[in-house]
């Protein structure tokens, strides 16, 4: 397989506005005739100042909003720097410009007639509307992450993962073919299993008969469900790889193809477990019946397992049990939320959960929507969110009173599976000894959870920090990762947890494959490491 490929110049290949990707080929344009549109009005750069992460201080040479591949090309090729960003719903300040120009997708929105299990979609097309898009097909596109408003670029870059990651793994493998602008501006069209790593790594041509030689880091990757932790590296690894998770230090994603699957029926649960002791035990009855399901032997395909934890249900309103239509839990009480996917018989599917529980010596009736009731499933979905949305406005309301420094402190664990009892108890002893108060919730049947810090001073947030450090390393030293889902970003803690993962020599690795691709530090500079060591 060759570990050589040519890039091309650009082209002004999809129309704003297209439906259809693929059959909208306009003429060629050279990238100098393309206009390269930067927006300096203030009261348009402000709103893309920040992310989810909100941390202070972002600014801006500019925004663009480019349409096409050709005007992605031209941008990249006409700035100093640039900040590419989807929907800016990282939780990484990686979505946080520092001086570059801010490219924003938001008009790369062309989806194509979806064919053979697979979909194009631009950049800018958030996975709402892209899966609102799959189900007139009766398709689905299963790796999304739980903010559904995260655009297909954004996702890829981040190997965005989810609550159903259990079932279907994160983004990378379902990305079957990438288009990218590099950081001169020639493009690469790379579909997946047509360029592997050779012993010395890639060979990138470029347009202008320059050959870029890409290496490949030699660390070992956590062998964890989940993980977006810098550049995926493996001996004989496909280039598409190096992308997916790249962050947008390596190359703008303009447009991806990706791979969809018929759409499945589920019903939701929400169960109620009388501490941690319980949900890990229910949690893992249920990955088994699921892994019998997957093997065609059971009747209970649960796709996804959330889990609420007993300091994160306090900090949730009252209002927001009462949209959902669930009594508030005594105190001490855990809820799981389970996707339960109906290949068949909801009844039999049903019936062996309700075996499950008992089983467990779960005492309350799960509250359960069916497979066609879409309201009552959102309404539970709804609740799951209102726990990261409660410990956000408690956060943000001690910034705005308290101290402005005050910031979200939370971590993205993983662990194997097997670890999880363990991985519990040591979050709880990390913020118990420094005297903090803290929620945690997350995608359990990956084992991936978020230990968040409820901060009430500055000093909390210190403490805060130190507390996930130190669970970093102990989650490692478990055979886990601290950086499972959310990237790394722009975040000083998770650099340092990047570091811990890899060390020095790991990162001084990825700098040699971002030198290699973009020599002058074009792209998104400061995110995932520094240029300097
Ligand atoms: C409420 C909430 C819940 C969340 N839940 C999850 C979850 O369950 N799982 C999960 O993985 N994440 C989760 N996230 C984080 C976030 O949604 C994901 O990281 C998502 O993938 C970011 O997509 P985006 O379009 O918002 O990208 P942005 O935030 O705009 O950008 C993220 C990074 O990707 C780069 N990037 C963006 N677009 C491109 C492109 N076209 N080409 C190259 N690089 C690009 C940016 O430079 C930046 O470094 C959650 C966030 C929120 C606010």
């Amino acid at each position: 397989m060759p570990h050589r490929i040519t890039a091309r110049p650009a082209r002004a290949e999809t129309a704003p506005g297209a439906k259809d990707a693929a059959s909208v080929a306009l003429a060629a344009e050279t990238l100098a005739e393309v206009p390269s549109r930067v927006d300096h009005d203030p009261a348009v750069v402000s709103a893309f100042l920040s992310d989810a992460a909100h941390v202070p201080g972002g600014y801006a040479a500019g925004v663009t909003f480019p349409r096409h591949e050709a005007e992605v090309a031209a941008a990249v090729a006409g700035a100093a720097g640039v900040l590419v960003v989807g929907a800016q719903s990282s939780l990484t300040g990686g979505a946080t410009p520092r001086g570059e120009v801010v490219l924003s997708t938001r008009a790369l929105t062309a989806i194509g007639t979806p064919s053979g299990g697979l979909v194009t979609a631009g950049a800018g097309v958030p996975l709402v509307a892209l899966q609102r898009a799959l189900t007139s097909a009766q398709l689905y596109y299963p790796p999304v992450p739980t903010y559904d408003g995260a655009f297909v670029g954004g996702t890829i870059a981040t190997n965005a993962a989810g609550a159903a990651t259990f079932k279907y793994g994160s983004t990378r493998p379902w990305v079957a073919a990438i288009t990218v602008v590099l950081a001169n501006g020639d493009v690469l069209d790379i579909t997946r299993g047509e360029t592997l790593a050779g012993p010395e790594g890639f060979e990138i041509a470029l347009s202008t008969g320059a050959v870029r030689h890409v290496p490949i880091p030699t660390y070992q990757m956590p062998r964890v469900a989940k993980l977006s932790a810098g550049y995926f590296a493996r001996p004989g690894m496909d280039l598409i790889d190096l992308f997916v998770g790249s962050e947008g230090t390596l190359g703008v994603v303009v447009r991806a193809t990706l791979r969809v699957i018929p759409r499945p029926r589920r019903c939701l649960a929400l169960v109620r477990c009388s501490g941690d002791r319980q949900a890990v035990a229910v949690t893992a009855a249920l990955r088994a019946e699921a892994h019998l399901a997957w093997d065609g032997g059971g009747a209970l395909d649960v796709a996804a397992i959330e889990y609420i934890d007993p300091l994160a249900l306090r900090v949730v309103p009252d209002e927001a049990f009462t949209r959902a239509g669930v009594a508030r839990p005594p105190d001490g009480s855990v809820l799981l939320l389970l996707q339960i996917e109906i290949a068949h018989d909801e009844g039999s599917a049903l019936e062996r959960l309700g075996t499950v529980l008992a089983a467990n010596g779960v005492d309350d009736d799960p509250c359960v929507t069916r497979a066609d009731d879409d309201r009552g499933a959102q309404r539970l979905l709804d609740l799951r969110e209102a726990v990261p949305a409660s410990v956000n406005a408690i956060v943000a309301a001690a910034k705005a009173r308290v101290h402005p420094g005050i910031q979200k402190t939370a971590g993205d664990m993983v662990v194997p599976f097997d670890r999880l009892a363990d991985s519990i108890a040591l979050y709880r002893r990390a913020f118990e000894q420094r005297g903090l108060e803290y929620a945690i919730w997350g995608h359990v049947s990956d084992g991936n959870l978020h230990p968040n810090v409820v901060p009430r001073t500055i000093e909390d947030v210190q403490r805060g920090h130190d507390a996930i450090l130190d669970i970093a390393r102990a989650v490692t030293a478990m055979g886990g990762a601290p950086l499972a889902e959310h990237g790394v970003g722009r975040s000083a803690l998770k650099q340092q947890l990047l570091r811990e993962v890899y060390g020095e020599d790991g990162i001084e690795q990825m700098r040699a494959v971002k030198r290699a691709l973009d020599p002058t530090w074009k792209l998104a500079p400061g995110v995932l490491f520094s240029r300097d060591p």
